[in-house]
């Protein structure tokens, strides 16, 4: 059963900490049990027995505790079995929240945790003491565990071989490890510690022991991540890349406004990696809007004048096409050839592009995740460029860079990626920021409304149209109600169509419609023959119509706050000013708008990703389950993020001063082995 939890050896076990702990020497009186409140009492069973709701015919199994000073009754629902476990006479450690029940006026426990107290030894493993709780693994209890970890933990020797090196563990005051396995199992209060405090150190995994196993746990994976960067950066590339004059020029006249110092700035870092001879990892973020497209486009073309074909990928077919489309027009005047791949393009079309890119025709190739099919084969594919990054899972990255003989990649993200993410997620890449928008953007005003202020809503889109502005108005989709938020939209498009805007022209954008009907679409909303587009979130990434200066999202409430900025940076993007509309349920608006206050406030995309990340977590924030954000056994890297800091520089220290010391980098490399056991090979090299 262990195994099947990956816990093979006594070290797996010793890392198969607590997920909380319960002060045992700290019962509460039952005569002094108050609702809603998280108590550990003690007693004996007094009754026990089973019976039925009268009227669903729930079971309920039902026992009454008893200690000194009086008794309170537990209730569990479907689980007629405990009546032969919770026998009367037994002695009993329920933990839990009691709550006046509905029936009998009285305090109860519904579903508490609960515990046997046996008579073996017990007062010093399972109570008299802050005893660890652990999940369960298959049939063996967290009582079990407790007592298989008792007995391994008791069963140490005095002294063990330190994992983490031992100037670390002198100079940020670590317990040792053998300390600390002792005091994550069975902490005990420090002597002339408080012990409320100490108990809140507890739950908030910041306890000397505990904080050694984060630490210690996000140090070995930062020397990973630094292992493997170093590992891909000092790879010799395969292709050499040249800056001649001609390149300059090229370079120069595809631009059709003036770089910002930013864009300049970025290109500069992005272009010293492309001519070195090491291969480039580089993560390009920048805020929706910064303009990371054309710096793309520039190293593409220093790319392909230096005789290389290139590749853009992005993670929608309508990302792709805008792509396909924007790029053609700045790559008017010069002689490249881009070719166009993804899904919808089929028979003798595909054949043709397919042929063209393995012949070596295509200089440059820009599809979606249909470039890393078995099929394309590309000549010379020496830069890889992808875009909105955080759409695709790391394996779609590698699986692209494999196309070409070690090429160098950019990655592009509008999705400000906390820094504590990017350190687990990237920590692989460098990392270059675009901490700039281009001149002349106007600032977007956001306001939350609900249904009562929707005519008041629709009175400023109108005024907007009237100037000759557009608006986009936004449906989540959402799956478990796919068919009816789509009948929403549809119904909303049609009604605003046939009433409010029947001078306009109204469309509906969404996911279920075929590839050229959306490009349609999009095109008549691009030359303003569109005044409104409904839609769902497909426009979320990407989408560039200057003009559009309104956005209404319904049911904003729905969305996550990253989404929220990336569907708000459609809009003020010409030279108006934007209105961001966010509506919010009735029924919810306090509770939404305490959330969206944020959206209010900033507009600072790092800022909303940081609470995002806060309100969400890494696995939905990333929103891809192969996103590559590791499971750590001890680390939170939102709750601990100060920790991940710590360890990745003295992981860069680490591996500064071991440098070259062959014995040294024998043993890191074994750590490493050890850490992609643990934590899969998801990163490339
Ligand atoms: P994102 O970084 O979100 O991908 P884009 O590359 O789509 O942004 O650029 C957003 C818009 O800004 C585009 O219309 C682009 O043409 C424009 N743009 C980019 N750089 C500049 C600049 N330096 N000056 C003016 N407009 C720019
Ligand atoms: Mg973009």
């Amino acid at each position: 059963m262990l195994e099947s939890a990956g816990i093979r050896t006594a070290e797996d076990l010793l890392k198969y900490g607590p997920f909380r702990y319960e002060d045992r020497s700290n019962f509460r009186r039952i005569r002094d049990l108050s609702s809603e409140e998280e108590v550990v009492i003690r007693g004996v069973i007094t009754v026990s027995g089973n019976y039925a709701t009268p009227r669903r015919g729930m079971k309920i199994f039902e026992m009454s505790v008893r200690d000194e000073t009086g008794s309170v009754s537990a209730k569990f629902f479907n689980q007629p079995y405990l009546s032969r476990v919770f026998k009367e006479g037994k002695e009993i450690v329920l933990f839990g929240t009691p709550r006046y029940d509905s029936y009998t006026g009285a305090l109860a426990f519904l579903n508490p945790e609960t515990e046997l107290v046996g008579s073996e030894g017990d007062s010093a493993v399972h109570t008299g003491r802050i005893v660890p709780v652990y999940r369960k693994i298959g049939q063996i209890s967290a009582r079990q565990l407790r007592q298989i970890l008792w007995n391994l933990v008791t069963a140490l020797p005095d002294a063990l071989k330190e994992t983490l090196p031992s100037e670390l563990v002198k100079r940020w005051k670590f317990p040792s490890l053998r300390d600390a396995i002792t005091m994550l199992h069975f902490p005990e209060v420090p002597g002339g510690g408080d012990r409320n405090q100490f108990l809140e150190d507890l739950s908030r995994s910041a306890t000397p022991a505990q904080r050694r196993f984060i630490f210690e746990e996000f140090f070995l994976f930062q020397l990973g991540l630094l292992l493997v960067r170093k590992k891909v950066e000092s790879a010799p590339k395969n292709h050499s890349i040249r800056i001649t004059d001609r390149a300059r020029e090229r370079i120069k006249s595809i631009l059709p406004f003036h770089p910002t110092a930013a864009q300049k700035k970025v290109l500069k870092e992005i272009v010293s990696d492309m001519v070195s001879p090491r291969v480039m990892s580089r993560l390009l973020q920048g805020d929706v809007g910064s303009g990371k497209t054309i710096v793309a486009l520039q190293a593409i073309v220093l790319a392909i004048e230096s005789g290389y074909q290139t590749a853009l990928m992005a993670p929608t077919e309508l990302l792709a096409e805008q792509h396909f489309r924007n790029i053609k027009r700045y790559l008017e005047g010069t002689p490249y050839r881009v070719a166009f791949l993804s899904g919808s393009v089929k028979g003798k079309a595909r054949k043709a592009v397919l042929v063209e890119v393995e012949e070596g025709n295509t200089d440059l190739l820009i599809g979606t995740h249909a470039l890393i099919q078995g099929k394309v084969k590309f000549r010379s594919l020496a830069f890889v460029v992808i875009d909105e990054q955080h759409r695709f899972g790391v394996i779609q990255r590698s699986k692209l860079m494999e196309k070409g003989d070690l090429p160098d990649t950019l990655v592009m993200t509008a999705t400000p990626i906390p820094r504590s993410l990017a350190l687990t997620v990237y920590g692989d890449l460098s990392v270059s920021i675009l901490d700039e928008l281009p001149p002349g953007r106007q600032p977007v005003k956001t306001v939350v409304k609900n249904e009562n202020s929707r005519s008041e809503v629709y009175g400023s889109i109108l005024q907007q149209l009237k100037e000759g502005r557009q608006v986009y108005i936004v449906y989540p989709l959402v799956e478990e109600s796919e068919k009816l938020d789509l009948k929403a939209a549809v119904e909303m498009a049609d009604q605003l169509q046939s009433t409010l805007f029947v001078n306009y022209n109204v469309g509906l954008l969404h996911g279920r419609m075929k590839p050229d009907e959306k490009d349609e679409l999009m095109k008549r909303f691009l030359s303003g023959d569109l005044h409104v587009l409904v839609s769902t979130t497909v426009i979320e990434v990407g989408i560039d119509v200057p003009n559009a200066t309104v956005m209404v999202i319904e049911h904003a409430e729905r969305f996550g706050l990253s989404q929220l900025h990336q569907l708000r940076g459609r809009i003020g993007r010409g030279g108006h000013a934007g209105l961001c509309v966010l509506m919010v349920d009735k029924v919810r608006t306090k509770e939404a708008y305490g959330r969206l206050d944020i959206m209010r406030k900033t507009s600072d995309g790092f800022r909303i990703a940081e609470k995002d990340l806060e309100i969400r977590g890494p696995g939905d924030f990333i929103g891809t389950k192969q996103s590559g954000v590791p499971q750590f056994i001890f680390g939170n890297i939102v709750r601990d993020r100060k920790l991940l800091e710590l360890a990745r520089q003295e992981a860069e220290r680490h591996l500064a001063r071991v440098g070259e010391n062959r014995e040294h980098l024998a043993a890191l490399f074994g750590i490493m082995d050890r850490w992609r056991s643990k934590y899969g090979l998801y990163v490339v090299g």
